[in-house]
Protein backbone atom coordinates (compact mmCIF):
# COMPACT_ATOMS: atom_id res chain seq x y z
CA UNK A 1 0.00 0.00 0.00
CA UNK A 2 2.53 2.14 1.02
CA UNK A 3 4.65 1.31 -2.08
CA UNK A 4 2.11 1.90 -4.33
CA UNK A 5 1.22 5.47 -3.04
CA UNK A 6 4.88 6.48 -3.46
CA UNK A 7 4.68 4.71 -7.01
CA UNK A 8 1.75 7.55 -7.41
CA UNK A 9 3.81 10.41 -6.04
CA UNK A 10 6.88 9.33 -8.40
CA UNK A 11 4.56 9.39 -11.31
CA UNK A 12 3.05 12.70 -10.57
CA UNK A 13 6.51 13.63 -10.37
CA UNK A 14 7.93 12.53 -13.16
CA UNK A 15 4.56 13.84 -14.90
CA UNK A 16 5.34 17.48 -13.58
CA UNK A 17 8.77 17.41 -14.34
CA UNK A 18 8.32 16.32 -17.71
CA UNK A 19 5.88 19.28 -18.64
CA UNK A 20 7.98 21.62 -17.24
CA UNK A 21 11.07 20.49 -18.99
CA UNK A 22 9.17 20.23 -22.31
CA UNK A 23 8.33 23.40 -22.38
CA UNK A 24 11.19 24.90 -20.82
CA UNK A 25 12.61 22.64 -23.90
CA UNK A 26 10.31 24.30 -26.31
CA UNK A 27 11.50 27.90 -25.88
CA UNK A 28 15.21 26.58 -26.55
CA UNK A 29 16.67 27.52 -29.91
CA UNK A 30 16.45 25.25 -32.40
CA UNK A 31 19.37 23.60 -33.26
CA UNK A 32 21.43 20.22 -31.69
CA UNK A 33 20.98 20.42 -28.12
CA UNK A 34 17.02 20.95 -28.84
CA UNK A 35 16.37 18.87 -31.94
CA UNK A 36 19.55 16.33 -31.76
CA UNK A 37 20.27 15.68 -27.92
CA UNK A 38 16.82 16.09 -25.85
CA UNK A 39 13.94 15.73 -28.48
CA UNK A 40 15.07 12.78 -30.55
CA UNK A 41 17.51 11.90 -28.43
CA UNK A 42 16.83 11.26 -24.42
CA UNK A 43 12.92 12.08 -24.75
CA UNK A 44 12.38 9.64 -27.60
CA UNK A 45 14.67 6.80 -25.96
CA UNK A 46 13.34 6.62 -22.88
CA UNK A 47 9.69 7.26 -24.28
CA UNK A 48 9.71 4.81 -27.15
CA UNK A 49 11.38 1.91 -24.53
CA UNK A 50 8.71 2.41 -22.01
CA UNK A 51 5.99 2.31 -24.71
CA UNK A 52 7.32 -0.45 -26.22
CA UNK A 53 7.93 -2.10 -23.20
CA UNK A 54 3.86 -1.49 -22.52
CA UNK A 55 3.25 -3.22 -25.91
CA UNK A 56 5.23 -6.28 -25.36
CA UNK A 57 2.76 -7.19 -22.98
CA UNK A 58 -0.34 -6.42 -24.84
CA UNK A 59 -0.80 -9.71 -26.50
CA UNK A 60 0.39 -12.40 -24.09
CA UNK A 61 -1.91 -10.30 -21.46
CA UNK A 62 -5.02 -10.53 -23.29
CA UNK A 63 -4.61 -14.20 -24.42
CA UNK A 64 -3.48 -15.23 -21.41
CA UNK A 65 -5.77 -13.20 -18.81
CA UNK A 66 -8.92 -14.36 -21.41
CA UNK A 67 -8.19 -17.44 -21.28
CA UNK A 68 -8.56 -17.93 -17.58
CA UNK A 69 -11.46 -15.23 -17.28
CA UNK A 70 -13.42 -17.38 -19.79
CA UNK A 71 -12.51 -20.96 -17.90
CA UNK A 72 -13.93 -19.02 -14.93
CA UNK A 73 -17.26 -18.79 -16.70
CA UNK A 74 -17.05 -22.64 -16.39
CA UNK A 75 -18.54 -22.27 -13.27
CA UNK A 76 -21.16 -19.74 -14.07
CA UNK A 77 -22.85 -22.51 -16.55
CA UNK A 78 -23.13 -24.71 -13.22
CA UNK A 79 -24.18 -22.04 -11.09
CA UNK A 80 -27.13 -21.07 -13.65
CA UNK A 81 -29.23 -18.21 -13.36
CA UNK A 82 -27.31 -16.78 -10.96
CA UNK A 83 -24.39 -16.66 -13.75
CA UNK A 84 -26.31 -15.72 -16.55
CA UNK A 85 -27.82 -12.60 -14.62
CA UNK A 86 -24.45 -11.83 -13.72
CA UNK A 87 -23.03 -12.00 -17.01
CA UNK A 88 -25.85 -10.06 -18.91
CA UNK A 89 -25.47 -7.05 -16.22
CA UNK A 90 -21.76 -7.08 -16.29
CA UNK A 91 -21.89 -7.14 -20.11
CA UNK A 92 -24.61 -4.80 -20.63
CA UNK A 93 -23.70 -2.26 -17.86
CA UNK A 94 -20.27 -2.22 -19.54
CA UNK A 95 -21.60 -1.78 -22.90
CA UNK A 96 -23.81 0.77 -21.94
CA UNK A 97 -20.34 2.73 -19.96
CA UNK A 98 -18.78 2.78 -23.30
CA UNK A 99 -21.16 4.05 -25.21
CA UNK A 100 -21.56 6.87 -23.13
CA UNK A 101 -18.23 7.33 -23.03
CA UNK A 102 -18.44 7.59 -26.28
CA UNK A 103 -21.23 10.21 -26.66
CA UNK A 104 -20.00 12.48 -24.13
CA UNK A 105 -16.52 12.53 -25.27
CA UNK A 106 -17.50 13.62 -28.98
CA UNK A 107 -19.83 16.47 -27.88
CA UNK A 108 -16.95 17.68 -24.89
CA UNK A 109 -14.04 17.34 -28.26
CA UNK A 110 -10.97 16.93 -25.38
CA UNK A 111 -8.66 16.60 -28.13
CA UNK A 112 -9.44 18.96 -30.47
CA UNK A 113 -7.05 22.32 -30.46
CA UNK A 114 -3.78 19.93 -30.09
CA UNK A 115 -1.89 18.72 -33.36
CA UNK A 116 -0.29 15.44 -33.09
CA UNK A 117 -0.11 14.70 -36.42
CA UNK A 118 3.62 16.16 -36.57
CA UNK A 119 5.00 13.80 -33.62
CA UNK A 120 4.22 10.67 -35.83
CA UNK A 121 6.48 9.98 -39.08
CA UNK A 122 4.49 8.22 -40.91
CA UNK A 123 1.04 8.91 -40.64
CA UNK A 124 -1.03 5.87 -39.39
CA UNK A 125 -2.65 3.50 -41.88
CA UNK A 126 -6.11 4.70 -41.80
CA UNK A 127 -7.25 4.89 -45.11
CA UNK A 128 -10.86 3.86 -46.61
CA UNK A 129 -12.53 3.11 -43.16
CA UNK A 130 -12.87 -0.78 -43.40
CA UNK A 131 -16.62 -1.61 -43.67
CA UNK A 132 -18.25 -3.90 -40.91
CA UNK A 133 -18.81 -6.98 -42.78
CA UNK A 134 -14.89 -6.80 -43.51
CA UNK A 135 -13.97 -5.59 -39.66
CA UNK A 136 -16.43 -9.02 -38.42
CA UNK A 137 -15.47 -11.46 -41.42
CA UNK A 138 -11.95 -11.38 -39.94
CA UNK A 139 -12.34 -11.84 -36.37
CA UNK A 140 -11.54 -15.31 -37.19
CA UNK A 141 -7.85 -16.02 -37.96
CA UNK A 142 -6.99 -18.62 -40.83
CA UNK A 143 -3.25 -19.10 -38.87
CA UNK A 144 -2.85 -18.18 -34.65
CA UNK A 145 0.56 -17.57 -35.24
CA UNK A 146 0.13 -14.77 -37.61
CA UNK A 147 -2.94 -13.08 -35.74
CA UNK A 148 -0.37 -13.01 -32.86
CA UNK A 149 2.76 -12.05 -34.84
CA UNK A 150 0.97 -9.10 -37.14
CA UNK A 151 -1.05 -8.57 -33.53
CA UNK A 152 -4.41 -8.97 -34.67
CA UNK A 153 -6.28 -8.59 -31.30
CA UNK A 154 -9.44 -9.77 -32.49
CA UNK A 155 -8.69 -12.68 -33.99
CA UNK A 156 -6.35 -13.29 -30.52
CA UNK A 157 -9.51 -12.44 -28.84
CA UNK A 158 -11.50 -14.92 -30.72
CA UNK A 159 -9.07 -17.79 -29.95
CA UNK A 160 -8.52 -16.94 -26.50
CA UNK A 161 -12.48 -17.54 -26.40
CA UNK A 162 -12.12 -20.76 -28.86
CA UNK A 163 -9.56 -21.78 -26.41
CA UNK A 164 -11.52 -21.43 -23.02
CA UNK A 165 -14.68 -23.04 -23.80
CA UNK A 166 -12.86 -25.71 -25.19
CA UNK A 167 -10.90 -26.13 -22.24
CA UNK A 168 -13.64 -25.55 -19.85
CA UNK A 169 -15.62 -28.32 -21.61
CA UNK A 170 -12.97 -30.53 -21.59
CA UNK A 171 -13.40 -30.69 -17.90
CA UNK A 172 -10.55 -32.47 -15.61
CA UNK A 173 -8.75 -33.18 -18.48
CA UNK A 174 -7.66 -29.16 -19.14
CA UNK A 175 -7.03 -28.93 -15.73
CA UNK A 176 -3.10 -28.99 -16.34
CA UNK A 177 -3.11 -26.25 -19.27
CA UNK A 178 -5.55 -24.19 -16.96
CA UNK A 179 -2.84 -24.37 -14.25
CA UNK A 180 -0.46 -23.41 -16.47
CA UNK A 181 -2.19 -20.32 -17.87
CA UNK A 182 -3.10 -19.49 -13.99
CA UNK A 183 -0.17 -19.79 -13.90
CA UNK A 184 1.12 -17.83 -16.86
CA UNK A 185 -1.07 -14.81 -15.86
CA UNK A 186 0.63 -14.05 -12.68
CA UNK A 187 3.98 -13.97 -14.16
CA UNK A 188 2.53 -11.60 -16.74
CA UNK A 189 1.25 -9.81 -13.85
CA UNK A 190 4.49 -9.64 -12.32
CA UNK A 191 6.01 -7.87 -15.75
CA UNK A 192 3.10 -5.19 -15.51
CA UNK A 193 4.47 -4.58 -12.23
CA UNK A 194 7.91 -4.50 -13.14
CA UNK A 195 7.58 -2.33 -15.92
CA UNK A 196 5.22 0.55 -13.73
CA UNK A 197 8.10 0.69 -11.38
CA UNK A 198 9.62 2.47 -14.27
CA UNK A 199 6.51 4.64 -14.96
CA UNK A 200 7.84 7.66 -13.94
CA UNK A 201 10.66 7.87 -16.25
CA UNK A 202 8.99 6.49 -18.71
CA UNK A 203 5.66 9.03 -18.07
CA UNK A 204 8.88 12.32 -17.53
CA UNK A 205 10.08 11.30 -21.45
CA UNK A 206 6.74 10.92 -22.64
CA UNK A 207 4.92 14.11 -21.20
CA UNK A 208 8.45 16.18 -22.23
CA UNK A 209 8.66 15.13 -25.48
CA UNK A 210 5.02 16.07 -26.18
CA UNK A 211 5.24 19.37 -24.15
CA UNK A 212 8.85 20.10 -25.99
CA UNK A 213 7.10 19.23 -29.72
CA UNK A 214 3.54 20.56 -29.33
CA UNK A 215 4.11 23.53 -26.47
CA UNK A 216 1.30 24.45 -23.56
CA UNK A 217 -1.17 23.48 -26.17
CA UNK A 218 -1.25 20.61 -24.90
CA UNK A 219 -1.93 21.29 -21.74
CA UNK A 220 -5.34 22.42 -22.21
CA UNK A 221 -6.30 18.81 -24.28
CA UNK A 222 -5.15 16.81 -21.18
CA UNK A 223 -6.55 18.79 -19.23
CA UNK A 224 -10.53 18.62 -20.78
CA UNK A 225 -9.26 14.59 -21.28
CA UNK A 226 -8.91 14.23 -17.99
CA UNK A 227 -12.29 16.53 -16.84
CA UNK A 228 -14.19 14.30 -19.54
CA UNK A 229 -12.90 11.01 -17.77
CA UNK A 230 -14.50 12.08 -14.63
CA UNK A 231 -17.49 13.83 -15.83
CA UNK A 232 -18.37 10.53 -17.35
CA UNK A 233 -17.46 8.23 -14.84
CA UNK A 234 -19.97 10.76 -12.12
CA UNK A 235 -22.46 9.74 -14.80
CA UNK A 236 -21.93 6.53 -15.10
CA UNK A 237 -22.68 6.00 -11.07
CA UNK A 238 -25.19 8.41 -10.56
CA UNK A 239 -27.46 7.53 -13.56
CA UNK A 240 -26.68 3.85 -14.69
CA UNK A 241 -26.03 2.71 -11.43
CA UNK A 242 -28.81 4.87 -9.26
CA UNK A 243 -31.18 3.96 -12.03
CA UNK A 244 -30.66 0.27 -12.04
CA UNK A 245 -30.50 0.25 -7.93
CA UNK A 246 -33.95 2.20 -8.34
CA UNK A 247 -35.69 0.80 -11.12
CA UNK A 248 -34.69 -3.60 -10.88
CA UNK A 249 -33.80 -3.68 -7.82
CA UNK A 250 -36.38 -1.26 -6.02
CA UNK A 251 -33.82 0.12 -3.07
CA UNK A 252 -32.67 3.01 -2.00
CA UNK A 253 -29.35 4.17 -4.13
CA UNK A 254 -28.17 6.94 -1.47
CA UNK A 255 -28.06 4.25 0.85
CA UNK A 256 -25.89 1.94 -0.95
CA UNK A 257 -23.27 4.99 -1.77
CA UNK A 258 -22.99 5.26 2.00
CA UNK A 259 -22.87 1.52 2.84
CA UNK A 260 -19.63 1.30 0.03
CA UNK A 261 -17.76 4.01 0.14
CA UNK A 262 -15.99 2.38 2.43
CA UNK A 263 -14.99 -0.40 -0.14
CA UNK A 264 -14.57 2.74 -2.74
CA UNK A 265 -12.14 4.32 -0.92
CA UNK A 266 -10.02 1.45 -0.62
CA UNK A 267 -10.43 0.97 -4.43
CA UNK A 268 -9.43 4.82 -5.02
CA UNK A 269 -6.54 4.67 -3.28
CA UNK A 270 -5.30 0.76 -4.50
CA UNK A 271 -6.25 1.79 -8.14
CA UNK A 272 -6.52 -2.56 -7.79
CA UNK A 273 -9.91 -4.19 -8.37
CA UNK A 274 -8.44 -7.55 -7.38
CA UNK A 275 -6.63 -5.98 -3.76
CA UNK A 276 -9.35 -4.60 -2.65
CA UNK A 277 -11.74 -7.68 -3.54
CA UNK A 278 -11.69 -8.69 0.39
CA UNK A 279 -13.14 -5.31 1.58
CA UNK A 280 -15.91 -5.51 -1.16
CA UNK A 281 -16.79 -8.70 -0.65
CA UNK A 282 -17.32 -7.47 3.84
CA UNK A 283 -18.71 -4.46 3.20
CA UNK A 284 -21.47 -5.73 0.00
CA UNK A 285 -21.88 -8.74 2.70
CA UNK A 286 -21.95 -7.10 6.27
CA UNK A 287 -22.98 -3.48 5.11
CA UNK A 288 -25.49 -4.06 2.39
CA UNK A 289 -27.09 -7.60 3.64
CA UNK A 290 -25.98 -9.54 0.14
CA UNK A 291 -25.73 -13.54 1.09
CA UNK A 292 -22.31 -15.19 1.35
CA UNK A 293 -23.22 -17.55 -1.59
CA UNK A 294 -24.39 -14.50 -3.88
CA UNK A 295 -21.30 -12.59 -3.26
CA UNK A 296 -18.49 -15.02 -3.24
CA UNK A 297 -19.47 -16.04 -6.87
CA UNK A 298 -20.40 -12.32 -8.05
CA UNK A 299 -17.64 -9.93 -6.97
CA UNK A 300 -14.67 -12.63 -7.62
CA UNK A 301 -15.97 -12.92 -10.91
CA UNK A 302 -16.51 -8.68 -11.52
CA UNK A 303 -12.99 -8.10 -10.26
CA UNK A 304 -11.80 -10.31 -13.04
CA UNK A 305 -14.06 -9.51 -15.58
CA UNK A 306 -16.37 -6.24 -15.07
CA UNK A 307 -14.52 -3.00 -15.66
CA UNK A 308 -17.04 -0.11 -16.21
CA UNK A 309 -14.58 2.34 -15.24
CA UNK A 310 -12.38 1.06 -17.18
CA UNK A 311 -14.06 1.43 -20.46
CA UNK A 312 -15.46 4.75 -19.90
CA UNK A 313 -11.62 5.69 -19.90
CA UNK A 314 -11.35 3.96 -22.83
CA UNK A 315 -14.02 4.89 -24.72
CA UNK A 316 -12.84 8.99 -24.25
CA UNK A 317 -9.26 7.87 -24.72
CA UNK A 318 -10.01 6.76 -28.17
CA UNK A 319 -11.99 9.73 -29.14
CA UNK A 320 -9.44 11.75 -27.71
CA UNK A 321 -6.73 10.44 -30.14
CA UNK A 322 -8.60 9.89 -32.75
CA UNK A 323 -9.15 13.73 -32.49
CA UNK A 324 -5.71 14.57 -32.05
CA UNK A 325 -4.08 12.53 -34.52
CA UNK A 326 -7.22 14.32 -37.02
CA UNK A 327 -8.54 10.67 -37.50
CA UNK A 328 -12.42 10.59 -38.24
CA UNK A 329 -14.66 7.48 -36.57
CA UNK A 330 -16.87 6.15 -38.39
CA UNK A 331 -19.88 4.33 -37.28
CA UNK A 332 -18.23 0.94 -37.94
CA UNK A 333 -14.87 2.27 -35.60
CA UNK A 334 -17.97 3.21 -32.65
CA UNK A 335 -19.46 -0.64 -32.81
CA UNK A 336 -15.83 -2.03 -32.90
CA UNK A 337 -15.04 0.03 -30.04
CA UNK A 338 -17.94 -1.07 -27.86
CA UNK A 339 -16.97 -4.30 -28.88
CA UNK A 340 -13.90 -4.63 -28.12
CA UNK A 341 -13.30 -2.02 -25.12
CA UNK A 342 -16.24 -4.82 -23.39
CA UNK A 343 -13.72 -7.71 -24.29
CA UNK A 344 -10.97 -5.53 -23.21
CA UNK A 345 -12.90 -4.95 -20.17
CA UNK A 346 -13.20 -8.91 -19.79
CA UNK A 347 -9.48 -9.23 -20.12
CA UNK A 348 -8.30 -6.32 -17.76
CA UNK A 349 -7.21 -7.69 -14.52
CA UNK A 350 -8.19 -5.86 -11.61
CA UNK A 351 -4.38 -4.19 -11.06
CA UNK A 352 -3.00 -0.81 -11.45
CA UNK A 353 -2.71 0.23 -14.58
CA UNK A 354 -3.78 -2.37 -17.02
CA UNK A 355 -6.61 -0.93 -18.36
CA UNK A 356 -3.91 1.46 -20.31
CA UNK A 357 -2.34 -1.92 -21.66
CA UNK A 358 -5.90 -3.17 -22.71
CA UNK A 359 -6.41 0.03 -24.45
CA UNK A 360 -3.65 -0.40 -27.19
CA UNK A 361 -5.95 -3.39 -28.01
CA UNK A 362 -9.08 -1.11 -28.51
CA UNK A 363 -6.60 1.49 -30.42
CA UNK A 364 -5.22 -0.97 -32.63
CA UNK A 365 -8.83 -2.52 -33.56
CA UNK A 366 -9.74 0.45 -35.18
CA UNK A 367 -6.34 1.28 -36.47
CA UNK A 368 -5.39 3.89 -34.10
CA UNK A 369 -1.71 4.76 -33.01
CA UNK A 370 -1.12 3.00 -30.52
CA UNK A 371 1.88 5.57 -29.26
CA UNK A 372 -1.37 7.79 -28.74
CA UNK A 373 -1.18 6.48 -25.06
CA UNK A 374 1.93 8.30 -24.41
CA UNK A 375 -0.42 11.80 -24.14
CA UNK A 376 -2.19 10.37 -21.75
CA UNK A 377 -0.31 8.15 -19.69
CA UNK A 378 0.96 11.33 -17.36
CA UNK A 379 -2.62 11.29 -16.11
CA UNK A 380 -3.60 7.59 -16.26
CA UNK A 381 -2.74 6.89 -12.73
CA UNK A 382 -5.18 9.61 -11.21
CA UNK A 383 -7.89 8.41 -13.18
CA UNK A 384 -6.93 4.83 -12.70
CA UNK A 385 -7.74 5.54 -8.94
CA UNK A 386 -10.94 6.87 -9.98
CA UNK A 387 -12.25 4.35 -12.45
CA UNK A 388 -11.19 1.64 -9.51
CA UNK A 389 -13.94 2.92 -8.04
CA UNK A 390 -16.17 2.54 -10.09
CA UNK A 391 -15.36 -0.48 -11.41
CA UNK A 392 -15.64 -2.19 -7.94
CA UNK A 393 -18.98 0.08 -7.52
CA UNK A 394 -20.59 -1.73 -10.76
CA UNK A 395 -19.58 -5.29 -9.42
CA UNK A 396 -21.32 -4.33 -6.26
CA UNK A 397 -24.77 -3.06 -7.78
CA UNK A 398 -25.08 -6.10 -9.80
CA UNK A 399 -24.57 -8.69 -6.64
CA UNK A 400 -26.89 -6.59 -4.84
CA UNK A 401 -29.62 -6.87 -7.92
CA UNK A 402 -28.88 -10.69 -8.46
CA UNK A 403 -28.91 -11.27 -4.80
CA UNK A 404 -32.21 -8.80 -4.35
CA UNK A 405 -33.79 -11.15 -7.43
CA UNK A 406 -32.88 -14.36 -6.09
CA UNK A 407 -34.04 -13.37 -2.38
CA UNK A 408 -30.18 -14.01 -0.74
CA UNK A 409 -30.28 -10.40 0.33
CA UNK A 410 -31.53 -8.66 4.28
CA UNK A 411 -33.07 -5.33 3.60
CA UNK A 412 -32.87 -4.70 7.38
CA UNK A 413 -29.04 -4.76 6.85
CA UNK A 414 -28.98 -2.42 4.14
CA UNK A 415 -31.19 0.11 5.29
CA UNK A 416 -29.80 0.02 9.17
CA UNK A 417 -27.45 2.84 9.72
CA UNK A 418 -23.92 0.78 10.17
CA UNK A 419 -22.42 3.15 11.58
CA UNK A 420 -21.12 0.95 13.86
CA UNK A 421 -18.16 -0.12 12.02
N1 LIG B 1 -6.91 -0.50 -12.01
C1 LIG B 1 -8.11 -1.01 -12.59
C2 LIG B 1 -8.76 -1.98 -11.63
O1 LIG B 1 -8.11 -2.62 -10.86
C3 LIG B 1 -7.89 -1.67 -13.89
C4 LIG B 1 -7.42 -0.64 -14.88
O2 LIG B 1 -8.25 0.04 -15.46
O3 LIG B 1 -6.21 -0.48 -15.05
O4 LIG B 1 -9.95 -2.13 -11.61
Amino acid sequence: MHKKNSLTIHILIGLVLGALVGIATSYLPEGSLRDVWLIEGIFELVGSMFINAIKLLVIPLVFISLVCGVSALGDITRLGRIGGKTMAFYLISTSIAIALALIVAQQIKPGSGLDMTKLVEQQPSINAPQSLVKTLQKIVPENPFMAMAEGNMLQIIFMALLVGIAATMSGEAAKPVLDIFESANEVIMKMVVIIMYFAPYGVFALIAKTFATVGFDAMLPLIKYTITVLLVLLLHITVVYMLALRGLGKLDPIKFFKNFLPAMSVGFSTASSSATLPITIETVEKRCGVSKSVASFTLPLGATINMDGTAIMQGVAVVFIAQVYQIDLTLGSFLTVILTATLASIGTAGVPGVGLITLAMVLESINLPVEGIALIIGIDRLLDMSRTAVNISGDAVCTLLVAKSEKEFDLEIYESDNTDD
